[in-house]
């Protein structure tokens, strides 16, 4: 029985808000606490991680890991469809709860997330039985190329996505024979707990998974720095993730960066426009709080006008409003300092002389989905990342003036191209510097494909092979034939 102060009840839910540490629940002596975005009440009070958890978190990571490390694949894989399996049975607990506590779409998660948070798992779990060690021969000597797991993996994730983002990282390490101490963000912490009840339930060994809890800036750098961590996997802001760099500098531990982003979305004169405004306006998802998200639009000038006509129809008739309403399609905000920064963009960007074609204001905790136009191509609006529902639209007159346009942020994260001709989108995407290209699509995304963003997007890429690359330890053993001599 959870003590009232440990815990949070969501919806008649009820989350441990301890840590998860060596397969038991862990208090800190200080909380914090956890507010829902939909209407700023107290969902609950979270244990407030210090370095102290963070070592007892890794100390248990190690201790866990030769005999997970051990487990044969066959057995790994069965338990990682069991947490599937348990994540599917209480699909209704996570989506209420994740929707709760990150003001994201109840219908999304229901529909969409969670049943991916489940795959997560599965995908992962079925690649690592169709992982093949490579064999050949050097001039009789049998090279065998092995996937070692690495060892205690330390994953950091954002608010945006919560469970999804951490099981992009959880699944694959679990697959690869490593352990793990996850640590959620401290404004939306709740569904990696449930996480944790899940998988011990599934069988998952005491240890091999780790929550804990707390603030970025009071529990990070002990996870970081600390020299048993083998990798660190991290999605979030760019200072965060320089941050972490200088901390696992010391061990020069291997770090996955998965950053920001400003992406275009490019809209040629012969594209299908109401596919093109469709593209637009999905930006607004989330209340565009999505590292993905197209929110640089840049139009072809001589469909500019009617473009902006069809997106204002389509983006005015969205629906604002409570995310647990299956109408809802756009929820508030996660927090107030998150909707703070959003507005100072906004403000800054209409001081600088752009001007608004919708929105441009808040309501509460919500902000307008808005559009400016007016935009230099230097100004600030368009190089940082806003994370919020604010878009920016600039005009072009060549193919070449969209490609430097599009390229011209340090970000790299992903591109969407909206045009009819097949030859100008090979030609332009071969162009586009973005981790991830759609071209008549948005969000389409397979876990066989590598994801990740070049420039400050991040390092490295998560999916299929690429997270089994970082997650192990390649090692190739030499062994000579029978009866060779080294002389
Ligand atoms: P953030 O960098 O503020 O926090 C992310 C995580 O890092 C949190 O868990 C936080 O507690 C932790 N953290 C903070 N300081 C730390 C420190 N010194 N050491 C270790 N950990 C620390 O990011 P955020 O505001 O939670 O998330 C939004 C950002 O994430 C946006 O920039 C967005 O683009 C990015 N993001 C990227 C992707 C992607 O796949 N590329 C996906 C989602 C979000």
């Amino acid at each position: 029985m959870i003590r009232e102060s440990q815990a949070a009840v969501i919806a008649g839910v009820a989350v441990d808000t301890r840590h998860w540490i060596g397969g038991e629940r862990v208090a800190s002596t200080e909380t914090f606490t956890d507010t829902s975005p939909i209407d700023g009440s107290v969902l609950g009070e979270i244990a407030r991680g210090t370095a102290m958890e963070a070592a007892a978190a890794v100390a248990a990571a190690k201790a866990a890991f030769p005999g997970w490390a051990a487990t044969s694949r066959a057995e790994r894989a069965r338990i990682l469809h069991a947490i599937a399996d348990g994540v599917e049975k209480r699909l209704e607990d996570l989506a209420i709860v994740e929707t709760c506590d990150s003001g994201a779409l109840l219908r999304s998660h229901r529909r969409g997330v969670m049943p991916r948070v489940a795959h997560n798992f599965r995908f992962f779990a079925d690649w690592l039985l169709r992982l093949e060690h490579e064999d050949f021969e050097t001039r009789g000597h049998t090279n065998h190329v092995s996937w070692d797991p690495a060892g205690p993996s330390v994953l950091i994730t954002p608010w945006n996505a919560p469970l999804m983002l951490a099981t992009w990282k959880v699944a694959p390490a679990l697959a690869a024979g490593n352990t793990v101490v996850l640590k959620p963000a401290e404004w939306s912490p709740l569904t990696a707990s449930l996480l944790a009840d899940i998988a011990a339930e599934a069988g998952l060994p005491a240890g091999v998974l780790n929550v804990v809890q707390g603030y970025g800036a009071e529990i990070g750098d002990a996870l970081t720095s600390h020299p048993d961590v083998r990798r660190i996997s991290f999605t979030g802001s760019v200072p965060t993730a320089q941050r972490i760099a200088e901390s696992a500098a010391a061990n020069l531990t291997p770090l996955s960066l998965e950053l920001g982003g400003k992406s275009p979305l490019l809209v040629f004169a012969d594209a299908d426009l109401d596919l093109a405004v469709d593209l637009a306006v999905e930006q607004y998802d989330n209340a565009g709080q999505v590292c993905l998200a197209a929110t640089r639009i840049l139009v072809e000038e001589s469909v500019a006008e009617e473009f902006t006509r069809r997106f204002v129809s389509k983006a005015s008739a969205l629906k604002q409003g409570d995310p647990r309403d299956e109408a809802t399609d756009i929820g508030p905000t996660i927090h107030s300092r998150q909707l703070e920064k959003i507005d100072g963009f906004v403000q800054r960007a209409l001081a600088a002389g752009a001007r608004t074609v919708i929105g441009g204001h808040r309501d509460g905790q919500y902000y307008a989905p808005t559009l400016l136009t007016g935009v230099a191509q230097d100004s600030e609006i368009v190089q940082e990342e806003v994370f919020g529902p604010v878009l920016t639209l600039q005009t072009f007159t060549t193919e070449d003036e969209a490609v430097r346009l599009a390229n011209g942020t340090r970000f790299g994260l992903a591109a969407t191209v909206a045009t009819g001709d097949p030859e100008r989108a090979e030609r332009v995407t071969s162009q586009l510097v973005a981790g991830t290209v759609w071209v008549n699509c948005f969000f389409v995304r397979d876990l066989q494909a590598p994801f990740g963003g070049s420039r400050l997007s991040g390092v490295g890429r998560e999916g299929g092979t690429w997270s089994f690359d970082f997650y192990c330890d390649l090692k190739n053993t030499v062994t000579a034939p029978k009866g060779w001599t080294n002389h």
